[in-house]
């Protein structure tokens, strides 16, 4: 088995996929009794060692499907291996979509959530918060249910608990009406998107932006309501932009830094003469994600909004010193703080702060010196990106870790769902 960026690779005694709850039961029971341990997995998407295990394996393809509908509540309860494309899909059949999604959507939608998986958009909450109620199978074979009202803090502990409670087999979600969105990329420079950063987050309903190492020049990307346009067919210059331009010909190049380093700069400032202008019109489930072709390695901190114009200019100093042969775009994006334990976003508005190395580089001396920065501003890394976080440094970022862990316990005493990576990443049994 590999992850998607093939950074992480194990090799499970057994691969499970179970099609119904009572089937997971039954995997949970039996793996209870034989001592067994067990990992979930949704699409391998994550960057970190969360699914990998020497034990038994569960993947959810063949969980996938809608349960419920609550068409007045706008509301739908969904199985959790489904994945968020076709999630998209059947929630369009009925009128209803997500309020806000990530870069990709291929994942599964209790993947999604269990690492805090996030989009853009100072108004909106990473994907967790649209989540109000969940089931899940724990460490002992119960069937647990949890939700605003329905066990409270649990449900807390478990909107971001990284597979650490059970098995999540359930998710209801508040969904919204259908709606269209006009999505514009823009040429733009980092100086002035950085001076009036905070009027393009007010006016626009998602906002990020990519910036080009070694240059002054962005993308922009904007996302706003679109009432009154039809659809796009995917034009062919939003064809040639998305697939070939940012994926075959940056594969290309990727491959071409690879083996001619000094060459890195040039390359990021042709890249950045190549971005181009381009609008489409889609429904919101069609047009959040972009293809990513290309494999790469990533790491993604989560700073307190306030924070984020220090801290950039900072990682703009770190990169622009020319000591990491960095080429791949830094992606910024904005999101809205909650309550939710284990969320990055937990208890502050925040920026994210994405940056990539091609996937077989050693990202190491990069990562390390720009998680220096992140730290320093009290960062927190997203669960399924690179990282080097202790459990000491754990408990120090997150007020409600221990309340987080008194639930693992009870949900979970004889460590089912502690593989190796997750007993050192959380602290708890015999670490190994
Ligand atoms: C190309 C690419 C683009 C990405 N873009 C974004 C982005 O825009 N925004 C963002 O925030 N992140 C992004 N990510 C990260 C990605 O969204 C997360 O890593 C997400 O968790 C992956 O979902 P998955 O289904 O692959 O989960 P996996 O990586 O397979 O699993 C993640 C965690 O969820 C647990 N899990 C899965 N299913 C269950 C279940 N049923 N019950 C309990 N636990 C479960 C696993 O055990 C594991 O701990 C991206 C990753 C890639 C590779």
């Amino acid at each position: 088995m590999k992850n998607w960026a093939g950074n992480i690779t194990w090799n499970p005694s057994e691969i499970a996929y179970p099609s119904s709850e009572e089937e997971i039961q039954q995997l949970v029971l039996k793996a209870a009794n034989d001592r067994k341990k067990i990992r979930v997995i949704g699409t391998g998407h994550s960057f970190t060692a969360l699914c990998q295990t020497e034990n038994i394996l569960v993947n959810l393809d063949k969980y996938q499907g809608l349960i419920a509908v609550d068409k007045e509540k706008v509301q739908a309860t969904v199985k959790g291996g489904t994945k968020l494309n076709y999630l998209g899909d059947l929630l369009f059949k009925e009128g209803m979509a997500m309020e806000n999604l990530g870069d990709i959507d291929v994942q599964s939608i209790a993947g999604t959530i269990s690492t805090g998986t996030h989009g853009t958009g100072t108004k909106f909450g990473t994907i967790s918060t649209q989540v109000i109620a969940i089931r899940f199978i724990n460490g002992k074979g119960e069937i647990i249910s949890c939700s605003e009202t329905e066990n409270p803090e649990l449900f807390k502990a478990a909107q971001v608990s990284m597979g650490a409670l059970g098995i999540i087999t359930r998710i209801t979600l508040q969904c919204i009406p259908l709606y269209k969105l006009s999505v514009e990329m823009k040429a733009a420079h980092l100086n002035d998107t950085l001076s009036n950063l905070q009027s393009h987050l007010d006016n626009n309903r998602n906002f990020e932006f990519f910036w080009l190492p070694y240059t002054n020049k962005v993308a922009t990307k904007t996302s706003n309501i679109e009432a009154t346009s039809e659809v796009d067919d995917i034009s062919f210059f939003n064809y040639w932009s998305e697939y070939v331009l940012e994926n075959y010909l940056f594969m290309g190049i990727a491959e071409f830094a690879k083996w001619f380093p000094s060459k890195t700069q040039a390359i990021s400032k042709l890249t950045a003469d190549l971005i181009s202008d381009t609008k489409k019109i889609a429904y919101s489930h069609k047009i959040y994600a972009t293809p990513r072709l290309v494999k790469f390695q990533e790491m993604e901190y989560n700073v307190p909004a306030d924070a984020y114009q220090d801290v950039m200019q900072e990682v703009v100093k770190t990169v622009n010193t020319g000591k990491y042969n960095v080429h791949f775009p830094i992606e910024n994006r904005w999101v809205k703080g909650d309550d939710i334990m284990m969320s990055p976003a937990n208890g502050r508005d925040s920026a994210y702060i994405a940056c990539h190395v091609y996937s077989n580089k050693d990202a190491g001396p990069y990562f390390k010196a720009l998680e220096d920065i992140f730290r320093a501003y009290n960062g927190r890394p997203h669960w399924g990106k690179m990282n080097t976080l202790t459990p000491v440094a754990i408990a120090d970022m997150y007020p409600e870790f221990s309340t987080f862990m008194k639930h693992r316990a009870l949900q979970d005493p004889d460590l089912l769902f502690a593989s190796p990576y997750m007993q050192r990443l959380l602290g708890v049994g015999n670490v190994v």
